[in-house]
């Protein structure tokens, strides 16, 4: 878990694994990915909520999530995605540096995707 920027995996990730990025955002692939592609998209500021920055921080991390986004599924034909924010200890977050999931879905990679976000708690997943 990454407490301050000294220690924060993401503010030490070599420039070399960017696969975009702009001057208040970059995004690279998830170290350990649920999917082909999983990819995440963090301010370059170190912050522990998206919601800490200012509002042009904030609409460029999203200007970015939405490129990776149409890359993936221009280059890959990837037709789906689940495009999270694990913003706080309690709701999952365990990198300490904020950032947007961009993870790919394809059609088979779990029996019944149906609910997709509201499986962060699983025993109220279903409401149909
Ligand atoms: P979260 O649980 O939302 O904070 O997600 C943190 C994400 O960071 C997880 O999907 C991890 O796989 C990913 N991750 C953790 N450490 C690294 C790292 N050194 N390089 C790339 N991704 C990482
Ligand atoms: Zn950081």
């Amino acid at each position: 878990m990454a407490e301050s920027r000294d220690t924060c995996p993401f503010c030490s990730i070599d420039p070399k694994r960017w696969i975009a990025s702009s001057d208040a955002a970059i995004a690279f692939l998830d170290g350990f990915p649920i999917a082909e592609h999983h990819t995440l998209v963090i301010p370059q500021r170190h912050v522990a909520s998206l919601f800490d920055l200012d509002v042009s921080e904030q609409a460029e991390v999203w200007r970015l999530a939405s490129e990776v986004r149409h890359r993936l599924a221009d280059e890959f034909g990837i037709e789906a995605f689940n495009i999270g924010v694990n913003d706080g200890v309690p709701a999952g977050q365990t990198v300490l540096h904020a950032h947007v999931h961009v993870i790919p879905r394809v059609t088979g990679d779990s029996d019944d995707p149906r609910g997709g976000i509201r499986w962060v708690i699983p025993d109220k997943a279903r409401y149909w």
